[in-house]
């Protein structure tokens, strides 16, 4: 037995006989979601196996897979958390604009607006922004309002 080391609860935990021997999975907190092993420690919010495989688990290393978070969810914070990987979003989003006619500029200006719309993030602050020659131009202009719509 072992109580949590956060709350003091009785922790538990899964086994399984395995016929030459019985494994065990982390001790887990029904408590407060303490797990004594820190991938399923969800004491502190989502544990990283739920980050880790879109579908909440629970401090003894449980899937739940009634439980989906939410794939959007998943993906939004990849791309926060990750510049080049925005960035290959924002390309993929550029390209087809152009593929379609657009410039250079109105497809990477329309790909900035659809990251910042869908995913919150601002790719004209991004180093492979900048040396665009339109967004250079752009930068050393006068400071600008939004245009209208
Ligand atoms: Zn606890």
């Amino acid at each position: 037995m072992m109580d949590c080391k956060k709350c003091g609860q009785e922790c538990y935990r899964e086994s399984v006989d395995v016929g030459v021997g019985v494994i065990h999975g982390p001790w887990g907190c029904p408590c407060c979601g303490w797990s004594d092993d820190p991938e399923y420690d969800c004491s502190e919010g989502e544990s990283p196996a739920t980050k880790r495989t879109g579908f909440h688990c629970g401090p003894t290393g449980m899937l739940d897979p009634t439980q989906p978070i939410e794939a959007f969810e998943v993906l939004k914070a990849a791309i926060q958390r990750d510049e080049s990987y925005a960035w290959s979003w924002h390309c993929n989003i550029a390209m087809p604009y152009q593929d379609e006619g657009a410039s250079h500029e109105q497809g990477n200006r329309a790909a900035a607006r659809a990251m910042s719309t869908i995913f919150g993030v601002d790719v004209t602050t991004f180093k492979e922004w900048k040396p665009f020659p339109w967004a250079i131009a752009i930068a050393n202009a006068q400071p600008q309002g939004r245009q209208s719509e």
